[in-house]
């Protein structure tokens, strides 16, 4: 795998873009609780890329491409020191924006990997994806909506069995605490095994008020107490497994379809932050 920014225009043209794929991460600096960095979706973006380009490398006769992370991502709740967030329609363009310019070039197999799973963030960069197919042909693909979904490599009995259990884990929480201890326990900060748990059904996860009285005074939904590193080595697995798979299947356009299927986005009303009037990021007073 290569680092597009790292090479010359000159090496990029000699590139048999044919047989090659251009993995992008979007993903927000955003707060995640009190024991995760603002960064925990990039990071969680860039490990899953990374393993997934691997895999494919290893699998396949694929070369694999990336630019450097973009931390350009629609969300909706902002009331806490940290995060920086984008419009959706800031974001579609963004994104698009990038597809363009790699598509330009000659790349017939993009993917955007937008690890931050809010349906804002999903619908915008899926909005983007689906304009670009429309201009050159199919080209692109963010299967990321699909795999939070639970398209993808079937988990671990183990993990089956704590989504069934533990079902409700939005932001923070067990999934992502979890993950992070796996990429690198030192970004997670002590104390994590003791923060209380925040629960809320994902109905009311719609609700931009119920989500923000659900984070409270922490800023997590799920629980973090839960989480360890052997559940994050599986679930990061998974992720990169079900990226791999995705993208092999893409490159082939065959029976990619359910990674460009997310069920969400067929939902008009989560459309509606496109439209000016509401799509503003609303920042509210950051808490204490
Ligand atoms: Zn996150």
């Amino acid at each position: 795998m290569k680092d597009l920014s790292l090479m010359t225009w000159k090496e990029i043209k000699e590139v048999n873009k044919k047989d090659s794929v251009v993995f992008v991460v979007m993903a927000p600096i955003e707060e995640h609780g009190w024991c995760l960095p603002l960064a925990t979706d990039i990071i969680e973006g860039e490990n899953w890329s990374r393993g997934a380009m691997e895999m494919i490398e290893k699998n396949s006769r694929i070369k694999c491409y990336y630019l450097p992370t973009f931390p350009v991502a629609a969300a909706s709740v902002n009331t806490f020191y940290g995060s920086v967030h984008f419009s959706m329609r800031t974001t579609f363009e963004v994104a698009y924006e990038i597809l363009d310019s790699v598509r330009h070039m000659g790349f017939e197999s993009i993917v955007i990997i937008a690890s931050h799973a809010d349906p804002d963030h999903q619908i915008a960069v899926i909005k983007a994806v689906r304009k670009i197919n429309r201009k050159y042909g199919i080209c692109a693909i963010a299967p990321m909506g699909s795999i939070f979904e639970g398209t993808g490599v079937e988990p671990t009995e183990d993990i089956k069995e704590l989504e069934k259990d533990y079902s409700n884990d939005f932001h923070a929480g067990w999934i992502e605490t979890s993950s992070m201890l796996d990429i690198d326990d030192n970004n997670v900060r002590s104390g994590f095994n003791k923060l209380p748990d925040s629960n809320i059904t994902d109905k009311d996860m719609i609700s931009k008020r119920k989500q923000l009285a659900a984070m409270g005074e922490y800023g997590h939904i799920g629980l973090p107490r839960i989480a360890t590193k052997e559940i994050g080595h599986d679930l990061n697995r998974n992720c990169i497994e079900s990226i791999s798979e995705a993208v092999i299947k893409f490159y082939n356009r065959a029976e990619y379809k359910k990674y460009d299927n997310y069920f969400l986005y067929k939902i008009l009303p989560l459309h509606i932050g496109f439209l000016k009037i509401f799509g503003k990021v609303k920042r509210g007073k950051v808490g204490e």
